[in-house]
Parts: structure tokens; sequence; C-alpha cells
């Protein structure tokens, strides 16, 4: 398995200038965007990214997620699984509220309900919705970042007294961008100042391509204080359902997400959503770098079930230490196999932790020798004694693209110079300008003098970000002339 460096940028979503630079400063040498990483080493950086490596990276140590089905419209149905988004204060928890005691209505035993992160509403249609009950976007776009493709579909809510506000459009962003659709929830339509039609055209006016205009973008009125429309709203998110056909394998090795994770009297817990094949007691997961052996599995109203389907989310206890919300869980066909998938995880990670560290030790040393070659530096302009007491130095590095070419600017730099201010080299070297030229420059303070060499964009962009100059000539003259320039501007003006 290699990918290439602009393929992992894309994958990890970071600019490409800026992925090579840190690359360069995780200590790699001589990368660039077309470079080829080895399938481990790419697994390595995008832990540094703050993601799980679930691709195959070339050893048979990691557990990897089934393989797409090929035909997936003869799967079973599972619950779709929905997000309720919107503006703060339009009513997302209220709703939600409403939602849950409505499934707890539908418990056989009843009971108290708690929050573990997602709950479904049993229908009496005898079909069922999984709704995350995390409202915010914060839960979502945590999830995304991850890669988590958590949600079948978000509610848009938006308060028939308040219309479409920034926050509504960030949630219409998040959405588009996840490719995941929505449905407009418009809510408080029992207050007097409701105005439903405001919201809509309001809608339209953001793209939004809801029924009523012509689109296909449902628009359910509802009350989440009366209930008013609850039951339409639960309605359209089935129709929804239908027409993504949400379907999903009840067999073979399960797979999932962690929604949430944590420490309960009755021990460690997490809430995993199951997005393929079904979870039972003493079955053995891994998720992130942890493994554990179900003990049991407990629904939002802590009535323990016998198996969690796809499409629904349950509590799992039996970890030896808590996951972290957002990792995959995959099962594992035996504890030996769970073991060694995490186990190798945590080698990935601290392999990964160490070049992380190493890098940073180098960059620290960097400095270090800098600072001291500066101070001795500084120490020989001293010991010119009075002569060049009170003369200004300009430093420079001098970078060319061939060994003559640079000893030439630099015998000419150094000419230049009279008993006020003159010219110092603090380095010269061949080649194009690196990163430590221009780290070098910044902590010294140094002009960087570029002679016939081309200069990397992500170089041109460090040198401006540092504040750093760069002349750049490809005829020694002009350098000199420039250098010349930079000197004059240095001397006292005579009046
Ligand atoms: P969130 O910030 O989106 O979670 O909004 P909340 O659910 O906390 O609701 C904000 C306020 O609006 C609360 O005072 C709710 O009681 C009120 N509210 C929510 N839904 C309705 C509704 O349908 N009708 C009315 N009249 N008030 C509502």
């Amino acid at each position: 398995e290699f990918i290439s460096v602009a393929n992992l940028g894309l994958a990890l979503n970071v600019k490409l200038d800026i992925f090579v630079q840190q690359l360069e400063e995780l200590g790699f040498e001589d990368i660039s965007k077309e470079s080829i990483l080895t399938g481990e080493t790419a697994a390595l950086v995008a832990q540094e990214y703050g993601y799980e490596p679930t691709v195959d990276i070339g050893e048979d140590e990691d557990l990897k997620p089934r393989p797409p089905p090929e035909d997936p419209t003869s799967l079973p149905l599972r619950p779709p699984v929905v997000t309720i988004m919107g503006h703060v204060d339009h009513g997302k928890t209220t709703l939600l509220d409403y939602l849950r005691k409505s499934s707890i209505v539908s418990q056989e035993h009843g009971g108290i309900t708690q929050h573990i992160g997602a709950f479904s509403v049993n229908l009496s249609s005898g079909k069922q919705i999984t709704f995350l009950d995390t409202p915010g976007h914060a839960a979502f776009l945590t999830m995304r970042q991850r890669g988590a493709n958590v949600t079948d579909m978000v509610i848009l809510v938006v308060a028939a007294d308040d219309s479409v506000k920034p926050q509504t459009l960030e949630a219409l962003k998040h959405a588009r961008s996840a490719k995941v659709p929505i449905i407009v929830a418009i809510n408080k339509v029992d207050k007097d100042s409701a105005n439903v039609e405001r919201v809509k055209s309001d809608l339209a006016a953001n793209g939004v391509e809801i029924e009523d205009y012509g689109g296909d973008v449902q628009v359910v009125c509802v009350s989440g204080k009366t209930g008013q429309g609850m039951a339409d709203l639960e309605e359209s998110i089935l129709t929804l359902s239908e027409m993504l056909d949400i379907r999903a394998e009840t067999d073979g090795m399960a797979e999932g997400w962690v929604l949430e994770s944590s420490i309960k009297p009755i021990g460690r817990v997490a809430t995993v959503l199951v997005k393929r094949g079904t979870l039972r007691p003493g079955d053995h997961i891994v998720a992130g770098r942890v493994a554990a052996k179900i003990r049991s599995l407990r629904n939002e109203a802590r009535i323990e079930v016998d198996e969690a389907p796809p499409g629904t989310a349950v509590e799992i206890l039996g970890w030896k230490e808590p996951p972290d919300a957002g990792d995959q869980v995959l099962q594992a066909p035996n504890e030996d196999k769970a073991k060694t998938a995490a186990h190798y995880r945590q080698e990935l990670k601290e392999r990964a932790e160490n070049i992380a560290q190493q890098a940073e030790q180098d960059r620290e040393r960097r400095e270090k020798e800098l600072a001291e070659e500066l101070a001795e530096a500084d120490a020989e302009v001293e010991e010119g004694g009075a002569a060049s007491a009170g003369i200004k130095t300009i430093n420079f590095t001098v970078k060319g693209d061939v060994h003559g070419s640079v000893e030439a600017v630099c015998a000419s730099v150094l000419e230049i110079g009279n008993n006020e201010v003159r010219s110092r080299v603090l380095q010269s070297a061949t080649g194009q300008i690196t990163e430590s030229d221009v780290e070098h420059a910044s902590i010294s303070g140094s002009i960087i003098l570029n002679f016939n060499n081309p200069i990397p964009g992500h170089i041109k962009r460090m040198a401006e970000e540092a504040g750093v100059k760069i002349l750049d000539h490809n005829v020694i003259y002009h350098l000199a002339e420039a250098v010349r320039d930079v000197l004059s501007g240095h001397l006292t003006p005579i009046i």
C-alpha cells in the first residue's frame, strides 16, 4: 500500500503547501507533494492529525471494516439515524425531549430515561427512528472530522417567530458539505407571533429547495410545546428514509461509532451506534486503541437488551479503558484478534508520538545552535574594537545555484559598506532556500540573498509570515545593487 503526499493531504483535509511544510517539520527530508509514502508511514502521519487509520496499512495486525456490500438493495432496511440542528433557542432540546418522552411511553417496561447520546422512537407502524440526542453543531462536526458518517438526515429546526438566523445557515452548510439531506421543522407554530410564510421564503432565499416552492425538501410545522405536528415530522422522516432506501447487513462482523463514553457507578460505559451487523453480549470489539468484551447492552431506558441491530444505539459495558467519542467500533472474530489490533494501534500511536517528539527536539536543538552561533558572531564584531564601535551590521544568508556563484555573491556583498554600516554573511550554501534557512534568518534577523535558484512557493509564504526579506536576482551585479540599497537605508540621514 502506497499513497502520495498529495493524496494523503487531500484525505486529511490539509492544504498541500502547509502539509508539505508540516511533514518537513515532522522530520521528513526532501519531501514534496509527489513523494510516495508507505501505508504504514501514512498511518503514522494520519495519527498525527488525529485520525485513526482504518486503511490497510500492509500488516495483518489491524482490524478493517468490511468492504461495502455488492448489492445493498437486497439487505434488510434499518432505522434512519437523525440529527437535530438549528439556531440556539429555536427548540432543538424541546423537540428532543418531546420525542424522548414518546419513546419512553412506547417502551414496554417504561422507566426513567437517561441521556446516553441517542434514543430510538418506536412508531405504531412498527417502524423505528433513532435520534442523536446531542443537539447542536459541535457533536456533528466532531464526528464528521473523524470521517464518521453517523447520521442519515438532519432536521433543521427554525423557530416560526424568529426565522432564519446565523446558526440556521451554519447548520445548512454542515449538512450540505456532509451531503446529508434535510427536513425543515418550523417550530413554535403555537405562538401568536409565528410567521410560517416568512420562514419559508427566508429559507428559499438561502437556497433551500422547499416543497412549497417546487423543491423536494419537506417542511413540517411543529410545536415542541404542544406536540402539534410531531406525528407529521415522524412521517416525513420515514418518507425520506424510504427514499434514501437505508439498508444494512444484520449479520457478519458489526461496525459502528462511539457516540459517548463515560464512567458510571456500574463501570465504564460507552454508547455505540451500530451501523452494520448486530452486537450481542460476549462479542469482542475494538474502538480506537481499546478492546472490550461486551458484558451487557442497555438502551436509553436502562433496560438490558439482547442485541443491538444496525441503526440503533446502545450503552455497552465491559471496557477496560474508556474509548473516545468518535472512535470507530469494529467487531473482532475473537479475543486474540481484538487484543492484537488494539495493541497494534497503541504501538502505532506511540511511534507517531516519538516521531513528533523527535522533530520537536530537533527544532529546539537547531534554535539553540543558532543562538550560540549568533552570540559568537556578535563577539567577533566586538573584538573588532574601537574601529568598529558604533558600526551597524546587516546580516545576510547567501544561497546560490553553484559553489562558484555563492562565493562570488559573498565576495561582492562583503565589499559593500562604509564606516557607518557594513554587511556580514552569517551563512552561505548552494541549493534552494530551505525552511531552516528561513528559520535561521528569522531568528538572526538576516536578509536572504538568492542567486539563480527557484524559490518554492511555500518558502515564499513562510518567509513572508516570518517577516524575512528575500532578495532574488540572477545577475550578481543586481544582487549587489539591492544590498547597497538596503545598507544605504540604514545610513544616518544627512541634514
Ligand atoms: P435550543 O437552544 O434550540 O435547544 O432551544 P430550547 O429547546 O432550549 O428552547 C428554547 C426556548 O423556546 C425554551 O424556553 C422553550 O421552552 C421554548 N420553546 C421551544 N419549543 C417551543 C414551542 O414549540 N413553542 C413555544 N411556545 N415555545 C417553545
